[in-house]
């Protein structure tokens, strides 16, 4: 039987695990940390619990195609509904707007709240639907790096349709042509942030991203985002992958043009009866694994600077900019808000002086804040009479800022923002809280500079400019992960252990 390494149980290694084992590989999944999902993973607080990372569940037939290629009935395994309501809006100046799953009601909304064209809207969601249409089959489910993805019927299409793509102006000022509100604008200049983008630079071509969440939907998975992870780590070890967590792989074992395995640093657990070691109730040994081929989950540049500083480095792709990152309070909240629901952004005054900040590294003053509430669908999340705050800002990288003076800043300004939005002081209703900034976000994922989302979309050569799913330099390895074809989210994530294995 061949054999398979995987590096990582994010979202995308899980996924390519289920691949190869459906193709006949004996699959090891081997994970630095104690659990499986990376940035899809959990948190629990003094009874509250959190979806530690994406709240926003996209495309989920691609959950349903790995257990239908496995030939399980996905039902049995996970179960999501579509919401009807996709997110809240809310701005300083007490605007408040809904958007609605159903189009023709939020149309009615827009040209209630905002006196905006209901057409504008759903003009600007049929541009949506043929960027979506003519970029999917060429960027999304192929590599963009073999020569065959630009020598058929779908990239002509593309080449025929390049114009209408968005490729030459910004997100910014397509949406500006479009809209006449500015807080339209705002709101539609918000999904550059889905990929961590900027949408003062990244091009219109990124106003596909409306298409998934207005046209095809917005969907919530009833037990939690975290179940994602959780059936699709069912559904691998059923298949026979084996996953060994607390063991980070510290080198990818070369022999000329090939990958010969993996070395790993397994932190078992100290018995009792063992010698102490160091300051430490765990102890490393490295293990050596062969393997037929390898998958690397883990980030690229990580991937090239750590476990294979002695291969060529391509710097032009690893030096690209990266997306921004996040800060995060998980707050566990003493009170119920009915104006709030599942998915609820505060907006900023001034959205591009908060991407200027950005830019320059900072976090700004004024944010905009993104609060996702899992127990408005899934009460056991929180205790009775509670609800659980997710609690998102944009961050900039970690380029070693003082992030504790950061951090603490940026809670009084949320406090502050979401006191006046509300109504009600909300800090002697915060019972509980954990935080998680770029630091831990790259020290818990390997994400290099903390991204959320891998390179940056911000120049129209992006899509060029990320790692294929395969190496120019060894045979049989392979990449997958939010920092490769064809990019970060979860969707692309899975679409990436797509690419990947069917190059096996
Ligand atoms: C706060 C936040 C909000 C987000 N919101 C959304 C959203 O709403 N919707 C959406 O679709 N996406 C969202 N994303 C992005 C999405 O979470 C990621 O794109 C996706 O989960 C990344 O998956 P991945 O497969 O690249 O692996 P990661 O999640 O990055 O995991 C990589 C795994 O590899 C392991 N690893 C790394 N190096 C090694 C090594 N050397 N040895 C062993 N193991 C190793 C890590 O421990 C980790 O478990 C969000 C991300 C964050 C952080």
């Amino acid at each position: 039987m061949k054999t398979a390494a995987v590096i990582g149980a994010g979202i995308a290694g899980i996924a390519a695990s289920i691949r190869l084992a459906t193709k006949g590989y004996a699959v090891d999944v081997y994970e630095a940390n104690a659990y499986p999902g990376g940035k899809l993973s959990t948190v629990e607080e003094g009874g509250y619990r959190f979806d530690a990372g994406p709240s926003l569940f996209t495309m989920p037939h691609l959950i349903d195609d790995l257990f239908q290629l496995a030939g399980r009935n996905p039902t049995d395994y996970f179960e999501y509904v579509r919401l009807d309501e996709t997110c809240r809006y809310f701005w300083d100046d007490g605007t408040r707007l809904t958007a609605w799953a159903d189009l023709e009601r939020f149309g009615r909304e827009v040209e209630a709240v905002l006196d905006e064209p209901a057409e504008h809207l759903h003009g600007h969601l049929v541009d949506s639907a043929l960027k979506y249409d003519v970029t999917e089959k060429l960027f999304l489910h192929r590599s963009l790096h073999k020569l065959t993805t630009w020598l058929n019927r779908d990239a002509l299409r593309g080449y025929l349709n390049l114009p209408k793509l968005g490729v030459f102006r910004t997100m910014n000022s397509a949406n500006e042509r479009r809209f006449r509100h500015p807080k339209l604008v705002q709101l539609f200049n918000r999904y550059a942030t889905y990929n961590g983008s900027n949408p003062y630079q990244t091009p219109a071509t990124l106003n596909i991203i409306p298409h998934l969440e207005y046209n095809i939907g917005a969907f919530f998975p009833v037990h939690g985002m975290i179940s994602i992870t959780n059936s699709l780590v069912r559904l691998a070890e059923e298949l026979g992958v084996r996953f060994h967590y607390n063991t980070r792989v510290t080198e990818i074992l070369t022999a000329g043009k090939r990958v010969a395995g993996v070395m790993s640093d397994e932190q078992r657990a100290k018995s009792d009866d063992e010698p102490p070691v160091v300051s430490a109730t765990h102890h490393s040994s490295l293990v050596t694994h062969h393997c037929d081929l390898v998958v690397s989950n883990m980030d690229v540049v990580s991937t090239f600077r750590k476990l294979l500083p002695n291969a060529r480095q391509p710097e032009r792709i690893l030096r690209q900019p990266k997306s921004s990152s996040g800060l995060i309070f998980y707050w566990g909240i003493r009170r119920k808000f009915t104006e709030l629901n599942l998915h609820n952004i505060f907006f900023s005054d001034d959205y591009r002086a908060e991407f200027d900040s950005l830019s320059g590294q900072q976090l700004a003053d004024d944010p905009t804040i993104y609060l996702n509430i899992t127990s408005k669908h899934k009460p056991d999340d929180a205790p009775p009479g509670c609800e659980n705050w997710f609690i998102l800002l944009n961050a900039p990288n970690n380029t070693g800022q003082d992030w504790d003076t950061v951090i603490a800043q940026a809670r009084q300004n949320v406090i502050r923002k979401l006191s006046h939005g509300l109504g009600v002081d909300i800090e002697p209703l915060i019972e509980t809280e954990a935080v998680l900034d770029p630091r831990s976000i790259e020290s818990r994922t390997s994400s290099w500079q903390g991204a959320l989302y891998g390179n940056s979309s911000n120049n129209r050569f992006a899509a060029f400019l990320r790692h294929p799913n395969f190496s120019h330099q060894f045979k049989n390895l392979y990449f997958v992960g939010g920092s490769v074809h064809p990019g970060g989210g979860i969707p692309l994530c899975l679409l990436s252990a797509k690419i990947a294995t069917e190059m096996v």
